[in-house]
């Protein structure tokens, strides 16, 4: 659709008073093409939020906010909630423990029909087994995280230990990956402490966590699927590996992929926006 050119000015004029009102908000202001863009240091969380407001009133120009950049932030449930509400139109799609053979295949068929982006924390000693299946994430365009080689409660390792499973399983995927970044550490069970993260930081990555942890283990797809319609703001967890591999799709399995399949394309003729991580957290992990 044609941007037009008053409802632009109109939207510059109204970021601009409000945040001359914010005071700290927002310092330089970018239109790229279409595109208005707030690009600050510092942008504050209320004025992301304000935006969210705004967006809808103009539907037909897009307004971005850039988060600062900062030297290697994690994302934990306080930055998310800084950051994202419940009217917050983006949405992350993440699974943790593959890639399987059977699940991940279907889940990326599903995303692949809606054309939904998708992050995959994956296990070194899963890729092994399946390369292509980790070569097809990619080739997709979703992004590949990194969730331990062997899925260890990393509280019980050693210093030692802690770092073999991050290098283990990271120099693999840059192995078969070799100009891939990889951005973001998520340990398993969502347990670590201070070496774990400095580790993580050593090899260039950030710990990514969740504030929504489905049941996926437990849950019907109807359950799934009215998790994934209340998704907004949310960066979600979900599982696509089982261990040992069972060579066919759990039950469990079956009913996410059905609960995904039934309630992805609602989610977005809602709005919804379905990101990888690094499309919107990036910038806090350059
Ligand atoms: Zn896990």
């Amino acid at each position: 659709m044609k941007k037009s050119p008053l409802s632009k000015l109109v939207v510059l004029t109204t970021i601009s008073v409000v945040c001359f009102l914010l005071g700290n908000c927002v310092q330089q202001l970018v239109w790229t093409g279409t595109t208005a863009q707030l690009a600050s240091v510092p942008v504050s969380a209320a004025s992301h939020q304000w935006v969210n407001t705004l967006q809808p009133t103009f539907p037909q120009v897009q307004i971005r906010v850039q988060p600062p950049v900062t030297n290697g932030t994690n994302i934990d449930s306080d930055l998310i909630q800084q950051w994202l509400g419940d009217r917050s139109p983006e949405v992350f799609l993440t699974f943790d423990d593959g890639p399987s053979a059977e699940a991940t295949v279907q889940i990326l068929d599903v995303l692949q029909r809606h054309n939904i982006k998708a992050t995959f924390f994956v296990l070194g000693s899963n890729v092994i087994r399946l390369p292509d299946v980790v070569q097809r994430i990619v080739a997709e365009g979703h992004e590949l995280a990194l969730h331990s080689h062997t899925h260890p409660n990393f509280l019980t390792l050693t210093r030692e230990q802690k770092e073999a499973e991050i290098a283990q399983s990271l120099s693999l995927l840059h192995w078969y990956f070799p100009d891939l970044r990889i951005r973001w550490f998520r340990p398993p069970y969502g347990k670590y402490d201070q070496e774990v993260v400095d580790i993580a930081h050593d090899y260039g990555m950030c710990i990514a966590m969740f504030n929504e942890i489905s049941t996926d283990n437990t849950s019907s797809a109807g359950e799934i699927a009215r998790v994934v319609l209340k998704s907004r703001g949310k960066i979600m967890v979900f599982h696509d590996g089982q261990w040992p591999p069972l060579g066919r799709l759990s039950e469990p399995e079956a009913q996410l992929v059905a609960g995904l399949n039934r309630s992805v394309g609602i989610a977005q003729g809602q709005g919804a926006k379905f990101m990888t991580l690094s499309d919107y957290f990036g910038h806090f992990c350059p």
